[in-house]
């Protein structure tokens, strides 16, 4: 199979004008994107990194470069690209069902098809009897889960996911994205993850983007190979390669580097 870019950033640049003067957040962002890859971001915290997000979503216009998802240039938001924001955001007064309808509801596309496929991944998912309960009454996970077949609904091609995971203890956090990671390898879809956790980017990720302090660029980029037994992100922290990866990453991002 071709290795197809269905993620193109090209040149990318972004300056804030406002009150207090310009803040410039990114600088000249060049990346490409594999179609079926995971690629993690991490950078020192107010780097750009959901501005970066904001750019592929259609949310926000580079000042500078492009973004390109399909070869089609980004300038609104698509249905080819679902974002996760960093809390769950689900509706407390509406149903875990009604919940993750919304996606389709806002793009007029709930029909018979549509929701037996949203019923279907609640139940592959462990949610199905769950759909008539409310968020308040599900753990973080189960929200997180749902927050994703939301997500998942609307059948993009690309997953943005920005500090996904951050709201979560830490071992439901392992858990999570153990799930989580399963899910978009087996709807076989091409994900970016945003965090600030460089083990859970390591564990999760086919390449990890450092980025610099602000306005960020691109410090290096790494390609993780990990020799483990069990290819999830808690088996691949047993790899032997894990700490080295880590080590390394932890020093690029040394703030007083
Ligand atoms: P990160 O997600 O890496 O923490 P952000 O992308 O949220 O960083 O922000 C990068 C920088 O751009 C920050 O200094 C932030 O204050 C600034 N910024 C983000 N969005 C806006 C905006 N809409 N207007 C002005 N400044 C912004
Ligand atoms: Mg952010």
């Amino acid at each position: 199979m071709r290795a197809e870019k269905v993620v193109r950033i090209e040149n990318v640049a972004m300056t804030f004008h406002s009150d207090e003067g310009e803040i410039s957040a990114l600088a000249d962002i060049s990346l490409e994107i594999a179609q079926g890859e995971f690629v993690c971001i991490v950078g020192p915290s107010g780097c750009g990194k959901s501005t970066l997000l904001n750019i592929l979503a259609g949310l926000v216009t580079p000042s500078a470069g492009a973004a390109y998802i399909q070869e089609q240039r980004v300038s609104n938001a698509t249905s080819l690209v679902g974002y996760m924001p960093q809390s769950d955001q689900l509706f407390e007064w509406r149903t875990i069902w009604k919940n993750v309808l919304l996606g389709l509801e806002v793009q007029n596309k709930v029909n018979d098809d549509t929701k037996a496929f949203v019923e279907q991944m609640l139940q592959t998912y462990g949610l199905y009897e769950f759909r008539n309960a409310y968020p308040s009454q599900l753990s973080g996970g189960m929200r997180q889960r749902a927050a994703l077949i939301r997500t998942l609904a609307i059948n993009p091609e690309i997953l943005l996911l920005d500090e996904a995971f951050s709201a979560l203890d830490y071992q439901t956090r392992l858990v999570v994205a153990d799930e989580v990671k399963q899910i978009i390898a087996r709807e076989n879809k091409t994900a970016i993850l945003v965090t600030h956790d460089i083990a859970e980017a390591i564990s999760m990720a086919d390449r990890v983007v450092v980025l610099t302090k602000r306005p960020g660029s691109i410090k290096n980029i790494h390609r993780i190979m990990l020799t483990c037994q069990v290819h999830t992100p808690l088996g691949c922290r047993e790899a032997v390669e894990f700490k080295d990866y880590f080590n390394l990453i932890w020093k690029e991002l040394d703030v007083h580097a």
